[in-house]
């Protein structure tokens, strides 16, 4: 048997380490294709590569010898074709391969809005989303004395971050009115926007890119905003979010149904025979909703089913509580369960520590069950909270238990008494 995988990152290599331990190389060949780099590397930690924190080779996960060992083979290409009735992919620089099983984990791409201008300019606007992305930043950052990004989440943060590591004056264009509505509410926004702003940044609210300008020589040379100021930069970083990597596939013999990302169902099947798709490329169909999960640990839980059901095993997707853990530059994030989108006639417990950029959130349903947490500039173990969320523990209990969940062994524990709290209805 044939299992062909597309796409080297977390989703696709858990998938074939998946099919790997219960199959050996005579029971079945495996193929992973990538055409962005020759081993799967840690995408969340490039930012770390860009601060001179890491060595891109310790951003890979695993010892290169360990696909050799599991007789997985590499190919760096790109598929350009699939003709799932012919159960054929083409590769851009090998011709046409054959498959059995043929699993889809080309992961997301970044957003991009064609602004005026941005034809015009060769040169200096970048993203933070692949190896290559890293390359262009890495050789523009050291010609850039001033630089503007645009798109205020994560990895807009990220970049802003990185840059300010390496000197470079940093204007922050957020279009909503406090940091990242979709993750935190209002006063946990509006304190990491006062945080960002002390590292230096001119971080502005409310205000959107208008129109690109290039120089002489094609490399941007200043932008302007909706309010028609103009902000010199020779570097323009692009951070509006992630889109399921699906546009390539119209062009296909065999096109799977596409949504907002490759459709499959709980089982990761997509609506082709013997063609499978996981990870930040797939929209899952879970009968009363479709979702697209565009992060790590659901990308490598996708990966590991999704190479289970190509073994032919009976697999159901329950997403697991969320959960996600970052840091905005020097804070601390961990968020579980339901937290910015909470229904109608929620609860909320916010509690701040006085003077200290550190603040708890819990999220009660009208049954006064336990949905959700945001937890910023500690460290906790969410575990513990997700367990606690299946469990639907009510607030009063959870208050009285918090520090069960806290996990900052290494810096001391924040003391939760000394904090202040107030409840109100979302
Ligand atoms: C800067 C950054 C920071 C992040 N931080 C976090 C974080 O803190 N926490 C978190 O949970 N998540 C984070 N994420 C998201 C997380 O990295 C992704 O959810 C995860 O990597 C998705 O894995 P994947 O296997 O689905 O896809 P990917 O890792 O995107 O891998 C897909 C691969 O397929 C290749 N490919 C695509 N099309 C083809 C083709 N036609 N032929 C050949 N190859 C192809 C691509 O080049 C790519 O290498 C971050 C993402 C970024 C960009």
């Amino acid at each position: 048997m044939d299992y062909t995988i597309v796409g080297n990152g977390v989703a696709g290599i858990e998938a074939a380490f998946k099919i790997r331990e219960r199959w050996g190389p005579e029971q079945a060949s495996i193929t992973v294709i990538s055409d962005e780099t020759d081993y799967f590397f840690s995408r969340t930690a490039l930012m770390y590569a860009y601060m001179n924190k890491m060595r891109r080779r310790d951003l890979e996960p695993h010892d290169r010898q360990a696909y050799e060992r599991q007789s997985i083979e590499l190919v760096r290409d790109r598929v350009v074709d699939i003709d799932a009735d012919d159960q054929s992919i083409t590769l851009r620089d090998d011709g046409r391969r054959d498959f059995d099983r043929l699993l889809l984990a080309v992961g997301a791409k970044p957003r991009m809005i064609q602004w005026p201008g941005v034809d015009e300019t060769d040169d200096g606007i970048v993203h933070l989303v692949s190896m290559q992305d890293l390359d262009e930043c890495e050789r523009l950052t050291w010609t850039t004395d001033e630089a503007v990004v645009v798109g205020g989440g994560l990895i807009g943060v990220e970049l802003v971050e990185c840059l300010r590591f390496h000197g470079v004056d940093v204007t922050f264009l957020v279009r909503e009115p406090y940091f990242w509505p979709a993750g935190l509410h209002r006063e946990e926004g509006e304190m990491i926007q006062q945080h960002i702003a002390s590292h230096g940044v001119d971080v502005r609210m409310g205000e959107e890119l208008a129109e690109v300008i290039p120089g002489s020589e094609g490399r941007v040379e200043a932008i302007t905003t909706d309010t028609g100021e103009e902000i010199p930069c020779q570097m323009l970083g692009i951070a509006i979010g992630v889109t399921p990597r699906t546009d390539w596939l119209d062009s296909t013999t065999t096109p799977p149904s596409c949504g907002r990302g490759i459709h499959v169902d709980r089982s990761f099947q997509t609506d082709l025979d013997n063609v499978w798709a996981a990870g930040d490329c797939c929209e899952i169909d879970f009968g009363d909703e479709t979702r697209v999960e565009t992060i790590w640990y659901t990308a490598e839980r996708h990966g590991r089913l999704a190479g289970l059901s190509m073994l032919g095993d009976d697999v159901t997707y329950d997403p697991p509580v969320f959960f996600n853990s970052s840091k905005f530059l020097d804070i601390e994030y961990t968020t579980v369960g339901t937290v910015a989108d909470a229904p109608d006639g929620s609860k909320t417990l916010f509690r701040r520590m006085p003077d200290e950029e550190i603040t708890q959130r819990i999220i009660v349903d009208e049954q006064d069950q336990v949905i959700g947490f945001n937890m910023l500039g500690s460290r906790w173990d969410h575990t513990i909270l997700q367990q606690w969320i299946r469990e639907r523990r009510p607030l009063d209990w959870v208050r009285d238990r918090l520090s069960n969940a806290q996990f900052d062994v290494e810096f001391g524990r924040v003391p939760l008494e000394r904090m202040n709290e107030e409840i109100r209805r979302l």
